[in-house]
């Protein structure tokens, strides 16, 4: 029927209007910024680089594989790999910035991740004067705990911590078992008669 969604809008619009003075259920608007909703737990805006332990920068998960920077649809993700000295590659990123004016909150970067290194933040309030220098965000910025994940979305950061333990035991096993033949006792070697 033509203008069959306007009506139900028109409908649910009343119904959150009225009801709203009998149930808080419905009170669908509030006060902000003095009274805020609490953020759904799937709700996503930029992304941040989790951290493990107490030091955000020993701690970082992500290993500057660079996956993301080459999957993000707007390129807006720049990653410069540490190096040591003699110039090795380190699995560390030295930079790692994305420029919040150009990301579109698509999480792809989230989701090519081989390592749970990345994840969406809800922070919102990020306006600034600074249009172009002021939204782009440096890796000190972009590390956040992974206690700040679970606060986010603690269903998603338990089922990444079993998974990461899970996967960490079983290379611990797999590292033991190369290690084991090497220290453990060579056969023995059945010594020549004397000669008479
Ligand atoms: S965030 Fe993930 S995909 Fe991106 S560089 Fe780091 S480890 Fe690789
Ligand atoms: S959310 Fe999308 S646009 Fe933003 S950095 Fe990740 S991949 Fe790029």
């Amino acid at each position: 029927m033509l203008g069959e969604g306007i009506l139900k809008g028109m409908v649910e619009t009343a119904r959150n209007f009225f009801g709203s003075y009998r149930s808080r259920e419905r009170l669908v608007t509030v006060q902000y910024p003095e009274e805020r909703l609490p953020m759904k737990e799937n709700a996503r805006n930029f992304p941040f680089l989790v951290y493990d332990g107490v030091d955000a920068e020993k701690g970082l998960r992500c290993v500057a594989c660079k996956i993301c920077e080459k999957e993000c649809p707007p390129q807006c993700i720049y990653i410069i790999l540490e190096r040591d000295e003699k110039g090795k590659p380190q699995k560390h990123p030295k930079v790692f910035d994305i420029d919040l004016s150009v990301c579109m909150s698509c999480q792809i970067c989230v989701e090519v991740c081989p390592f749970d290194a990345i994840k969406m933040d809800t922070e919102f309030e990020l306006s600034c004067a600074d249009r172009f220098g002021g939204l782009l965000v440096h890796k000190p910025q972009l590390a956040k705990s992974n206690e700040y994940y679970h606060q986010l979305h603690p269903a998603d950061a338990e089922e990444v911590d079993a998974r990461l333990a899970a996967e960490k035991a079983k290379a611990e096993a797999k590292a033991k078992a190369a290690v084991a033949p090497s220290t453990a006792k060579p056969p023995s070697v059945p010594r020549p008669t004397p000669a008479k």
